[in-house]
């Protein structure tokens, strides 16, 4: 057990292992099973190997493989993905991959757990509840949606998102194995959406004693393990801490939800395409000089980790394919999910986005 917090912590039972496969067959239920994950499981075999695992008094019928899952999901995609199963006695739903596989996994738990509401009625809802058995096996270390209540439905035609809001996995199971072939940017993006949802809770409204424990821990590990894995992609032991810090700062903010180096991303990704883990932290760095480390309670040994862990980053080079800071700047023009911005500590106006845009430029030019 890495540690006690995880499960002190959650309502999600979180199991750690080396070996998801084995732990399956005891926490699925009567009835079908929907596996929601994405093409490349497929063609690595695991979905055969899955399948296998429920073999010995199984049928195999009983599993339905969807892996469709796009990056961001379409609210209009997964309306008519889920009318393909809709009467199909699913009552397990396993996500197997990312965080936007695990979003679609927990929007068809809705809609399967209220079959007469439509999406779009349960986007507006704030007191549904999971009435599937839902598993999530995370195969990326960032986003915490293995034990976060929520999800993001993105609409591209009218450039916007809604937030599912209450459909929280029942199990969580942590495989580091299943991170170790992860390329580096496909490490470093998630981990700095996980460094960016420790800061979203530390310096939020809503934060407690235990959601500023996970979150610090959260900071820690990876300030510890990032470095480790651009060393050694296969260190199973740096990967398994980028998996716990995530899954702790999914804790966190499953207490706080995010707040404004969230609310400055959403338009970098749906005009700009930046990958969330970029968007939502180039900005960290200007936000803690802006709040100051004392209000955060943030260790000055932990600060000069951070600092040098983001410079490390470059974030003009890393920005640079997606976005120019002139658009960045011209960013301060729009107005900010307030569901977000209203959760900082400091009152948000136009004046301060442009104090914190005009800060992550100068800070990432001195990197
Ligand atoms: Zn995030």
């Amino acid at each position: 057990m890495m540690t006690a917090l995880l499960t002190q912590y959650s309502d999600v039972n979180i199991i750690e292992t080396d070996d998801f496969l084995a732990q399956l067959p005891a926490l699925v239920c009567a009835g079908n099973i929907l596996l929601v994950t994405s093409k490349g499981f497929t063609k690595r075999g695991v979905i055969g190997q899955f399948i296998e695992s429920f073999g010995g008094g199984f049928n195999n019928n009983r599993v339905r493989v969807f892996d469709d899952v796009t990056p961001n999901p379409e609210k209009t995609f997964l309306e008519n993905s889920y009318s393909t199963f809709a009467d199909e006695n699913i009552l397990t739903i396993i996500a197997l991959g990312g965080g936007s596989v695990i979003d679609t996994a927990k929007v068809f738990a809705a809609m399967l757990s209220y079959k007469k509401l439509s999406l779009e009625q349960l986007l507006t809802r704030k007191d549904i509840t999971c009435q599937v058995n839902l598993i999530a096996v995370p195969t990326t270390s960032g986003t915490g949606a293995e034990v976060t209540p929520f999800a993001t439905v993105w609409e591209s035609e009218s450039n916007s998102k809604h937030s599912l809001y209450g459909i929280r996995p029942r199990t969580a199971i942590l495989d580091p194995n299943l991170t170790l072939t992860l390329p580096y940017s496909e490490t470093l993006y998630p981990a700095l959406d996980a460094l960016s949802h420790g800061f979203e809770s530390l310096w939020n409204k809503s934060k407690t004693q235990l959601s500023q424990e996970a979150a610090i821990s959260a900071i820690e590990l990876i300030c510890e393990a990032l470095p480790e894995v651009e060393q050694d992609l296969t260190d199973v032991r740096a990967r398994k801490k980028l998996q716990c810090a995530a899954t702790l700062a999914g804790l966190a903010i499953s207490t706080t939800k995010t707040a404004i180096a969230h609310a400055i991303s959403y338009p970098l990704t749906s005009k700009y395409a930046v990958p969330h883990g970029l968007a939502c932290s180039f900005s960290l760095l200007a936000i803690i000089d802006i709040v100051g480390q004392k209000k955060l309670d943030l260790p000055s040994s932990l600060f000069s980790k951070v600092s040098k862990l983001l410079q490390r980053v470059n974030f003009t080079k890393q920005l640079s394919p997606f976005i120019k800071w002139s658009e960045v700047q011209d960013l301060s023009k729009l107005n900010f999910d307030q569901s977000r911005t209203g959760n900082f500590i400091v009152p948000v106006d136009r004046a301060l986005i442009t104090k914190i845009l005009l800060q992550s430029q100068k800070l990432a030019e001195v990197e």
